[in-house]
């Protein structure tokens, strides 16, 4: 079993590696931004607490996406295993994750983080946006919120793999085949 964390700022191109690593490695893709809009979709109370914080770019409660976590890898059958994408976003998510895995005996094999310029993640979630249909993706304030809140609570998460041997980044500007190739090299290693 390979679990893998993928790991950047917003805009920095995960969902679209998460799509050919999930078929290379026949992964389970847990993005927990993804599982928020679908709860806001069917109008769960998860649905509706988080988008009070997805709205203005903040992180939902730690405890919140760690239940919803929890939740979909105690019912998911037997899988190959899971990438991570969205998540952990803060350290206290990791250490959830970890224990979650530990008890599973499954542990993480490695983080990959896609690093892209803050001038670019603004294009690229603006230009999202056109198309997306994410009001999250619309407003440049929001988008400077997201960036802000994923620098100050989502970075220490890059040293928290750092300690355990597990971070790689990744230059997130180029060929989208390129950036996979770096991406499967580190995973195959
Ligand atoms: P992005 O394009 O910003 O990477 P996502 O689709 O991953 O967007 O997440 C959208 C929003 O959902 C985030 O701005 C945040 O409000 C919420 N969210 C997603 N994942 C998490 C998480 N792991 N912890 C807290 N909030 C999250």
């Amino acid at each position: 079993m390979v679990n893998i964390v993928l790991f950047g700022p917003p805009g920095a191109g995960k969902g679209t590696q998460s799509e050919y690593l999930i078929k290379k490695y026949q992964l389970t893709h847990i993005s927990t931004g993804d599982l928020f809009r679908k709860h806001l979709k069917e109008g769960t109370p998860l649905g509706k607490l988080a988008q009070q914080y997805m709205d203005e770019g903040k992180l939902v409660p730690d405890q919140v996406v760690i239940d919803m976590v929890d939740d979909k890898i105690k019912n998911d059958g037997p899988v190959t295993g899971y990438i991570f994408d969205g998540f952990p976003r803060t350290v206290a998510q990791a250490e959830a994750l970890d224990k979650l895995l530990t008890s599973k005996n499954t542990p993480i094999k490695c983080m990959i983080a896609l690093e892209v310029s803050k001038e670019e993640l603004v294009k690229r979630l603006l230009n999202r946006g056109i198309t997306s249909g994410r009001a999250d993706d619309q407003d440049e304030t929001k988008i400077n919120t997201r960036i802000q809140v994923y620098l100050d609570e989502t970075l220490p998460v890059a040293k928290y793999y750092e300690k355990q041997g597990k971070f790689n980044p990744i230059n997130g500007i180029g060929e989208v085949n390129s950036i996979f190739n770096s991406i499967c090299s580190i995973i195959d290693k």
